[in-house]
């Protein structure tokens, strides 16, 4: 089929995630037919360095063969089996091992998953699990927070805190919601670190209000990913600790974006120092070269579902599927030995700070932030207010289709432009990624004047 045919056949069959179908059968798709390193071609043989890593998975970019020789000879080995009733297989218990051991200290067990949003899932399975075999079945309340983004399941989509997929569904009655602490947007003339402990003490006001005895868990994303690349100001996660601290309730965070490697440190709660009881991973783990999540449990939870027996009636045809669990070793080994996440936060990380910075001079962009390999760029049409240039976000989609025009894979989150590049990035590269972002933010200001 030729360019035109595929589109056709595409829009007749297809039924893409987290699409207008309406624009796609006005615009087509964009056909993606190869890709190498840190860049992918489409059919028309455009070249664009992929400053998304696909979907914040391919981390080591897409040349990586161990990886995917990993998954073949494993798929000639034993293709497939469970890991129900009394059965395993000898990746599944390797990857176990590795997790515990790349993983914050206390994180010692591992629930295997199909997915991030079966992982969350799966959280909301544990956490209940705990608190009745703890005999504390009144702790059921879960907070999570407006504009997350935890999966699309009802699970993960109930946690997630986006108005535009809630509007769709009807969410778990026992999740609530409290304030994001994204400063840009909504921390006013406070100054970041305010701002971030008012909204910390969200948290703990949310808890008061419902009754310590009756909340279970908190979740959250060390840095909120797809809701725009949201780095919450530094006193966030801190004052977080001390209300969780006050309280006996689960810390749930949320690393399918920003585990193995994205911050320059391991993990988000290696970042920031924080302890998670239960820590949920996907993406990444595996290079995006086959599907795996799974959740990280603590020995504080997993000592009481061990021990007070009864069966856990919960899991997955493909929880710990063999080839899935061997990309994910080969990946953590390319990631060790390689020290690519110490290469992000030696070299790679603090030259994208800089350069990344120098987009905030851009007259249409209000604030460029960036954190170990992910950045994002505000864009607005006053400075000094913060105006955005009109209700519909026009801006941020006319930059992605001029960055993309320029060969660089930006996305938009409304008007605010955000990347997550592969770790393997080279310094050149992030000028190439800086200079290609800075055209298109010219001709988005063009276009937009
Ligand atoms: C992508 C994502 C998920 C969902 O993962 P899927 O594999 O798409 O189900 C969950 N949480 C976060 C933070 C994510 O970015």
């Amino acid at each position: 089929m030729n360019k035109s045919e595929l589109q056709q056949h595409d829009r007749e069959h297809l039924l893409h995630p987290f699409t207008d179908f309406n624009d796609l059968g006005k615009q087509g798709t964009r056909v993606i037919t190869g890709a190498e390193g840190a860049y992918i071609t489409d059919i028309d043989g455009h070249k664009m360095l992929d400053g998304m890593s696909g979907l914040w998975c391919c981390n080591l970019g897409y040349s990586r063969k161990e990886i995917s020789d990993a998954i073949y000879e494993q798929l000639n080995t034993l293709p497939f089996y469970n890991s129900f009733f009394q059965c395993t297989t000898v990746p599944s218990i390797e990857l176990a091992d590795a997790l515990a051991e790349v993983t914050p200290e206390g994180l010692n067990n591992v629930f295997f998953t199909g997915s991030g949003s079966e992982a969350n899932d799966t959280n909301l399975r544990i956490i209940r699990r705990y608190w009745d075999l703890k005999g504390q079945p009144e702790k059921r309340v879960v907070i999570s927070r407006k504009n997350a983004y935890h999966g699309s399941t009802i699970g993960g989509a109930s946690l997630g805190g986006m108005s535009g997929m809630h509007k769709q569904f009807q969410s778990l009655d026992y999740i609530e919601h409290i304030q994001q602490p994204y400063w840009f947007g909504e921390g006013g003339d406070q100054s970041p670190e305010e701002f971030g402990v008012q909204a910390a003490r969200a948290l703990d006001e949310k808890i008061q209000q419902l009754g310590p005895e009756k909340v279970a868990a908190f979740i959250a994303e060390p840095i909120q990913g797809a809701g725009g690349v949201i780095i919450p100001p530094e006193t966030y996660w801190p004052e977080v600790k001390k209300v969780l601290d006050q309280y006996d309730i689960l810390l749930v965070m949320d690393e399918v974006i920003f585990g193995f490697g994205r911050t320059g440190e391991w993990f988000g709660a290696d970042y920031y120092g924080m302890k998670p009881d239960l820590m949920t991973f996907a993406k990444a783990v595996t290079n995006g070269y086959f599907p795996l999540g799974g959740t990280m449990v603590s020995d504080r939870v997993a000592e009481v579902i061990k021990a007070k027996g009864g069966e856990f009636t919960h899991g997955y045809t493909y929880s710990a599927h063999p080839a899935a669990c061997m990309a994910g070793l080969a990946t953590i080994n390319i990631l060790r030995n390689e020290k690519i996440i110490e290469n992000v936060r030696d070299k790679t990380a603090p030259y994208l700070a800089k350069r990344w910075a120098e987009l905030g001079d851009h007259p249409i962009v209000g604030e460029a932030r960036s954190l170990g390999l992910v950045g994002a760029l505000e864009l607005v049409k006053d400075k000094g207010s913060r105006a955005r240039f009109d209700e519909d976000c026009t801006a941020g989609a006319v930059c992605r289709d001029m960055s993309i025009k320029h060969g660089l894979v930006m996305r938009a989150t409304g008007d605010t432009m955000i990347i997550a590049p592969p770790l393997i990035l080279t310094t050149a590269q992030v000028d190439e990624l800086v200079d290609k972002a800075h055209r298109a933010l010219d001709d988005t200001a063009k276009a937009m004047a």
